[in-house]
């Protein structure tokens, strides 16, 4: 028997969570089992432990996104029992049952093997939010961003994306500019290497032009709606936004194509959860390199499973800070 968090749904729409003891009997089929020992809380998180946005198929549910653990068994020859592994995306935690349990099954095709120099806290520490945030680094670079370009900004800049972009921005040479709502939190982001920090409310409204002054050199965008809108119009000539999430909003409101023609500007669209095992490896041997332990350190707030149904509330209002990271034993 393990423990899990369960989000079930009676007939009359009423959303319920609870930890229960179950059997393995009850884990879903897949080719391997793993001994989860690390979950996090990301955005999509917080929609599918209180149930909202249509992302979990089927009740009863074990969300968590993403995990770190030990395989326990394994049908797949690439993996042996005894093998630390990582997972992040393919739908487990919406789709599937995910990280926040004791015990998880899933696709071998899924996994990453952990890697060297990550213990199984510090990856999920970093979890989908941090390896969101340097597949859109890794998609700035190969669209031509160099150190020196200027400055690169980060919106949504104290979540966990905002959070893991900043410091790897920054530990690459970046100047970081760093949107935050949150005034309190620029200690926080100057010790993460942010040079400058720009109040949400001076960015995130459109000015109805087209074509503003030309002042970053690039973006990770984690918020995307009207503040995307006005941020591209802000952009250098030739410069890219990687736009990873929807926190602010998803309509692109008072956008134009303007700064597409006049000035050569990419939107870049990043998606973690269908991304090629290639590529995941690759992104996580640069966070291996480009993300300094100290600051991931800054950005963690350890929990467990009992503390999930106040932080899927807190990280839907946009009040965690960093990265939160669930001890599935504790
Ligand atoms: P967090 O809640 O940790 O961070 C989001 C941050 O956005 C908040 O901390 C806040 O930062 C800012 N924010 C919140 N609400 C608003 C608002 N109404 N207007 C402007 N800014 C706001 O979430 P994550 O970092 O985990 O995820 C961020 C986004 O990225 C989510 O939309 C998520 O779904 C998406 N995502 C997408 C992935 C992909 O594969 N494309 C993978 C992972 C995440 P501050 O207080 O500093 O302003």
């Amino acid at each position: 028997m393990f423990k899990a968090f369960i989000v079930d749904k009676s007939e009359d729409g009423k959303v319920t969570q609870s930890i229960q003891k179950i059997g393995e009997d009850r884990l879903p089929s897949g080719d391997v089992t793993v001994a989860v020992e690390y979950s996090t809380v990301n955005y999509k998180d917080g929609l599918c432990i209180n149930a909202t946005g249509g992302l979990v198929r089927k009740f009863p549910h074990v969300p968590g996104i993403d995990f770190a653990g030990t395989i326990e068994a394994s049908d797949d020859s690439r993996y042996q029992p005894g093998d630390k592994v990582v997972l992040t995306g393919w739908r487990v935690g919406e789709a599937w049952w995910g990280g926040y349990a004791q015990k998880a099954r899933v696709k071998a095709d899924w996994l990453v093997k952990l890697p060297e120099g990550f213990s199984s806290k510090q990856a999920m520490a970093i979890g989908t939010a941090g390896f969101t945030s340097m597949l859109a680094v890794m998609a700035l670079e190969d669209h031509g961003l160099k150190i020196g370009d200027g400055p690169v900004l980060v919106t949504g800049a104290a979540g966990g994306v905002g959070s893991v972009a900043t410091a790897v921005l920054a530990n690459l040479g970046h100047e970081v500019a760093a949107v935050t709502g949150r005034p309190e939190q620029e200690g926080y982001l100057r010790e993460l290497g942010a040079t400058q920090i720009v109040a949400r409310g001076d960015i995130d409204t459109p000015s109805g032009k087209p074509l503003e002054r030309e002042l970053w050199a690039g973006c990770v965008d984690a918020v995307g709606g009207a503040m995307l809108a006005n941020l591209l119009t802000q952009m250098k000539y030739g410069a890219s936004v990687a736009a990873v999430g929807l926190a602010g909003g998803a309509k692109l409101d008072g956008a134009t194509v303007v700064p597409f023609l006049l000035r050569g500007v990419n939107l870049l669209g990043i998606d973690s959860v269908m991304q090629p095992f290639e590529k995941r490896e690759r992104a996580w041997q640069r966070l291996v390199r480009d993300l300094q332990l100290d600051k991931l350190e800054a950005m963690v707030e350890n929990a467990t499973l009992s503390d999930l149904p106040a932080l899927g509330k807190s990280i839907l209002k946009g009040q965690v800070k960093g990265r939160v990271v669930v001890d599935v034993s504790a």
